[in-house]
């Protein structure tokens, strides 16, 4: 699905990635974990074509995409909820979806599409007609998710989804996170300092450092890796 082989990148001179490999299957939900500076948002941004300045490959079902831009990675299928959760306080979270998904499909597959993510994420079908300010921060990420599922993307990238929520919503979150790529085979690259919860949604992971790939194992592994118990897990 996809591919990222031996990636280096570059903010004007500074190397921020160092050949970093990582491999994503069909129906995977892997995690990039590490602590702050360690590459992980900049190894999402050279993903989805936000960062330019870069070497290596990265392919999606096989096809070169590293020299495309975002919009067109974007129309092929990789789907990436940036940190911060971009969503339009000032629409409802149905027209927070339309936006999401109209530069992909329209018409009746759009309204199937938004059915799934109303039927991933039920909190929000009941709010459809809220407007997104008004959601809570936890909400605010399930939407922002919807957002990109709504193109129904071959991969979701997900930047921190835990990032500022209160333990009891992130919880929840990932709990949503874990059914709906269950029901739904989703396909999920996703980044996270919160390593206890990424490791117990995910199949595998990376370690990163210094930009660096440094572990790759199953999630299970990880888990009981001495080196990630003290660094990422509370000892
Ligand atoms: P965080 O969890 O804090 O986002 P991260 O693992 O995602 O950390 P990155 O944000 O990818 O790390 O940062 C990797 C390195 O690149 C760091 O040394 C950071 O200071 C540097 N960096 C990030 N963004 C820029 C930028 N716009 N210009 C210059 N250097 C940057």
């Amino acid at each position: 699905m996809l591919s990222v082989r031996s990636v280096s990148a570059w903010y004007d001179d500074v190397q921020a990635l160092h050949e970093v490999s990582i491999d994503v299957e069909k129906g995977e939900v892997v995690a990039v974990l590490g602590a702050n500076g360690a590459g992980k948002t900049t190894l999402l941004r050279t993903i989805s074509g936000l960062l330019r300045k870069h070497t290596g490959e990265i392919l999606l079902d096989g096809t070169r995409i590293e020299r495309f831009g975002p919009e067109r990675i974007s129309v092929m299928g990789v789907s990436h909820v940036p940190q911060g959760r971009r969503i339009f306080p000032g629409l409802t979270v149905n027209e927070n979806l339309i936006v999401g998904g109209v530069e992909h499909v329209s018409g009746k597959v759009l309204e199937e599409n938004m059915d799934k993510v109303y039927s991933l994420f039920p909190q929000l079908a009941e709010r459809r007609r809220q407007l997104g300010w008004s959601l809570s921060g936890g909400e605010q990420q399930m939407l922002a998710m919807g957002r990109a599922l709504v193109s129904d993307p071959k991969i979701m990238i997900l930047d921190e989804p835990s990032l500022g929520l209160a333990p009891v919503v992130v919880r929840e979150l990932f709990r949503a996170i874990d059914d709906s790529r269950r029901t739904h085979n989703l396909t999920i690259l996703v980044v996270e300092q919160n390593a206890h919860m990424a490791l117990q949604i995910a199949d595998r992971g990376y370690v990163m450092e210094s930009g660096r790939v440094v572990l790759a194992d199953t999630a299970a592994a990880l888990g009981q890796n001495p080196l990630v118990r003290e660094a990422y897990l509370g000892g």
